[in-house]
């Protein structure tokens, strides 16, 4: 029987907490088939402690693409790596974290395999007649949830949102094989080279990632305001995240919007001071675990979604935040 399949991430040499998350929703799925649970990773030179680690958090059986030229993520080189793959072993299900990596990723290889990709999943789960891959995602601006079949093509492709799932406990009596995989010169493109890798201004942390996200709005009133901001994130030990208008004024960067148009994110703790709550910043934070908003105006939209509403003004009571939260830090 065919195997379930995740991709896993690397982020200097470790393997990214993501993927151990892919690895329980895949142990799921390959436990409901009967099949093995199989995962990919494509760098070079990542330690067989890490790669052990995805056997323990459910794997069993690691690929390993492990080349210089595979250090630095390139779209058409990596594709080319799974499209290869996925020829030789024919997973019947392909699971992805919805990250920049793998929302860049996924559709090339889709393209190249004629399979369907459903982006940025919140639920799956086996169909019991037909064994078909239920894809469960957030719609029309997370207004209904879409739950997607590809009954005709195979591997049936899923990414998953980032902190949507629980990781398994490491359990080091666990056994798995790890291959490595012949290189070939076919995946390498001469139409792409890498020079250097450096991050973009502003894309330190992805918030798509983080466990707590503290996000500034127009109500921030200029960017220089936005320290304020920077400030109760680092103070809670979280990223800076944005909404459209605070971006568009260019006071904070683009991998840092929230939205439908930016981020769909699912931290442990989301907090919006002057937002509004426009649908399309809803849709990006639905899916967060509490949500705490400061607003002047106690009818603004964003306090319909909020666990925690605070009225009042921003620049008055985020200080007053920073203030209590060092108190504690000092006690
Ligand atoms: C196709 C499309 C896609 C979009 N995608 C996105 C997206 O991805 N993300 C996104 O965010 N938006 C998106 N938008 C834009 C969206 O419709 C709103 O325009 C935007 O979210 C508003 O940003 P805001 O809440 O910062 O500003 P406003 O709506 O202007 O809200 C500012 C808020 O700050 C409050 N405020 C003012 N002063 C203070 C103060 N001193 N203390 C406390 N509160 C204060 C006000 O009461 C107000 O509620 C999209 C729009 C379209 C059409």
């Amino acid at each position: 029987m065919h195997e379930v399949w995740t991709i896993s991430e690397t982020y200097e040499g470790r393997i990214k907490e993501v993927s151990l998350e892919l690895l329980a929703r895949g142990r799921a799925l390959a436990d409901t088939l009967g099949v093995a649970l199989g995962t990919v990773v494509i760098g070079y030179k990542i330690p067989k402690t890490e790669l052990n680690s995805l056997i323990e958090h459910g794997a069993d059986s690691v690929y390993v693409a492990d080349d210089p030229k595979l250090s630095s993520f390139t779209c058409n080189t990596y594709s080319n790596v799974l499209v290869q793959l996925f020829a030789a072993h024919k997973p019947q299900i392909v699971v992805s974290a919805a990250t920049t990596t793998g929302r860049t990723l996924m559709p090339y290889v889709a393209v190249k395999t004629h399979a369907g990709l459903t982006a940025d999943c919140t639920g799956l789960a086996i169909e019991e007649n037909t064994q078909n891959l239920l894809q469960t995602r957030p719609a029309i601006g997370g207004n209904i949830l879409a739950t997607i079949k590809t009954p005709d093509h195979r591997p049936q492709m899923a990414t998953v949102r980032p902190r949507s799932t629980k990781i398994l406990a490491p359990d080091s009596s666990r056994t798995g094989s790890i291959e490595y995989i012949p290189i070939s010169e076919d995946w390498f493109s001469s139409e792409v080279e890498v020079l250097g890798m450096r991050a973009l201004e502003g894309q330190q942390g992805a918030i798509d990632e983080a466990d707590i996200v503290v996000s500034g709005g127009k109500g921030l009133k200029k960017k220089d305001n936005f320290k304020l901001i920077e400030k109760l994130a680092v103070a809670l030990g979280g990223e800076v995240g944005a909404s459209r208008d605070a971006v568009d004024r260019g006071w904070e960067a683009y991998p840092h919007q929230v939205g439908l148009s930016g981020k769909t994110i699912s931290p442990r703790l989301y907090m919006a001071a002057g937002i509004s709550g426009a649908i399309q910043h809803l849709a990006g934070i639905k899916t967060a675990k509490c949500i705490v908003a400061i607003n002047s105006d106690e009818h603004a939209n964003i306090f319909d979604l909020a666990d925690f509403g605070i009225v009042g003004d921003l620049f008055t009571v985020i200080p007053e935040i920073l203030k209590r939260l060092e108190s504690r830090s000092e006690a």
